[in-house]
């Protein structure tokens, strides 16, 4: 059977790509770490169509990898080596369904990027609450595949938390719609939980049922310097103590991980040098105590209790964007100095200080010509500690030594009651955290559950499970 063939009989013109320069970048994750070839990649407008797809190649036993803005840093959504398999992309899948007022819900089609949900959000004076800094290409069926967390987890939740309702191809070609709107439905199990998260290997997600907010009418943002981790965490607390629920945002950056920042982005000039940043949101809603208050007196105490050595409030809105864009431009400026091992892990908070010591002690005595960058969400206890080669060499040059340094993070994290994989998932690359680290009894619900819904094993498989 020629996949191809079939697959241009089904769709219509410019639907399936072949030639090399069009499929290259479906092919390649965002981190240049992984690029394997596909078939082809096919373009689908409607669920009938990824419908129809699944049906021809499960008969054609071709996997299927289903891919949203490929900006994910575990390559999920890329090809695996060695398999018969075309790449599956939603881009094509981009309307607003509906949208309802009353109730605060959105039912969006897969293929939206983040950013165009958060404008359309906003344009009927609502807020879709997740937020990062790929969101100009990330996609929502790639953000609930992943359950997406970024830097408003603390306050709203991960992805997880805002849908409501999904609408699914199955592996054999079956569409599931559940797309309700419901905030109550205890009938029976909750289905859409396993395809949040999910990583595209129960099925597809072609449309979503999402919760939206009301609009955050004020912000108030400021960034702290520190001196010792203990600070951010005394920070941290401080904040909540003064500002409760109104505190959306509590970043931690390290100074190496500032200078990877300040050194790629354009425009934004250095706030002022501290030995790390902590990065503070407070949100407000009309008629709610003025924020820019509440922060000030946070920030007071902070310094009266010596865990704040400088400090910079934003004053309006093109200051709080080149604040936000320092925490937002590490990911870019750590790629745009040739990458790093990448880790992704999570801690109670309070052992943030100690997690953070206890790595730096075994980088320093294993791999001591390294560089960390780390940095992450401090009220979500979630980590980015990520390995730079030594000054001069590559990514390349640390592939032999790539495992043992993965291993010897994941273990500190995993020893703390932590997780290995925090936000991002495990895709092709947290494969051995999850042989080292799940439980067997875990793994095996998993694999049944995989069995049960792919009998046929085509969707997105070498992905997740070891
Ligand atoms: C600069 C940068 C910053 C980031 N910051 C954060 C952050 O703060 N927090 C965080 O959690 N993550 C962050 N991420 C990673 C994040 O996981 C992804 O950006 C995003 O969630 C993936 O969306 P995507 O549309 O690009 O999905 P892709 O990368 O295309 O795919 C991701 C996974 O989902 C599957 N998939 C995609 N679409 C579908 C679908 N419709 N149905 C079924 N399966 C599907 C794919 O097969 C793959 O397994 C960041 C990434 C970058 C590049």
């Amino acid at each position: 059977m020629d996949i191809v063939a079939e697959l241009r009989n089904l769709l219509p013109n410019n639907a399936v790509l072949t030639a090399p320069e069009d499929t290259s970048p479906f092919e390649t994750d965002w981190r240049h770490i992984h690029s394997h070839p596909a078939l082809c990649v096919v373009l689908p407008e409607t669920a009938l169509q990824v419908a129809a797809i699944m049906k021809v190649c499960g008969k054609a036993k071709v996997a299927v990898v289903p891919q949203g803005g490929n900006t994910g840093l575990v390559a999920g959504g890329v090809p695996v080596e060695g398999l018969p398999q075309i790449v599956l992309s939603l881009k094509r899948m981009r309307s607003i369904r509906d949208f309802d007022p009353v109730g605060d819900t959105m039912i969006v089609e897969a293929g939206l990027t983040l950013q165009e949900v958060q404008e359309a959000a906003a344009a009927q004076a609502k807020m879709f609450p997740v937020s990062f800094g790929a969101e100009g290409s990330a996609q929502i069926g790639g953000i609930i595949s992943t359950n997406a967390g970024g830097l408003q987890v603390l306050s709203y939740g991960s992805t997880r938390a805002q849908v409501l309702g999904l609408e699914v191809v199955l592996p054999d070609g079956r569409i599931w719609n559940g797309l309700k709107r419901l905030r109550k439905d205890n009938t029976g199990f909750d289905l859409k939980q396993l395809f949040i998260g999910g990583e595209g290997l129960l099925g597809i997600i072609t449309a979503a049922s999402l919760k939206l907010r009301p609009a955050v009418t004020a912000r108030a943002t400021a960034l702290a310097g520190i001196v010792t981790l203990e600070d951010a965490i005394a920070l941290f607390r401080l904040m909540k103590t003064h500002a409760g629920d109104a505190l959306t945002m509590c970043e931690f950056i390290s100074g190496p991980a500032m200078e990877l920042s300040l050194g790629h982005l354009q425009n934004v000039r250095r706030p002022f040098t501290a030995a790390a940043y902590v990065l503070v949101e407070l949100s407000g809603y009309q008629g709610t105590v003025e924020i820019e208050d509440l922060l000030e007196k946070a920030l007071n105490a902070a310094l009266d209790a010596g865990c704040v050595a400088d400090v910079i409030i934003a004053q309006n809105e093109r200051e709080r964007s080149a604040l936000i864009r320092t925490r937002e431009g590490i990911s870019e400026g750590e790629l745009a100095e040739g990458g790093a091992v990448k880790h992704d892990i999570a801690v109670p908070i309070a052992a943030i200080p100690e997690t953070i010591r206890a790595v730096e002690a075994a980088i320093a005595e294993h791999f001591p010509d390294c560089r960390l960058n780390i940095f992450g969400h401090i009220g979500d206890g979630n980590l980015h500690v990520n390995l730079r080669p030594p000054p001069g060499q590559s990514l390349h040059d640390l592939e032999d030594r790539k495992a043992a340094i993965t291993e010897t993070v994941e273990r500190i994290a995993v020893a703390r009651q932590g997780s290995f994989s925090a936000e991002h998932g495990i895709g092709q690359m947290r494969i051995a955290g999850m042989a080292a680290h799940k439980p067997a009894i875990e793994l095996d619900m998993m694999r049944a559950l995989k069995r049960a819904f792919d009998t046929e094993n085509i969707l997105n498989p070498g992905k997740m499970l070891p």
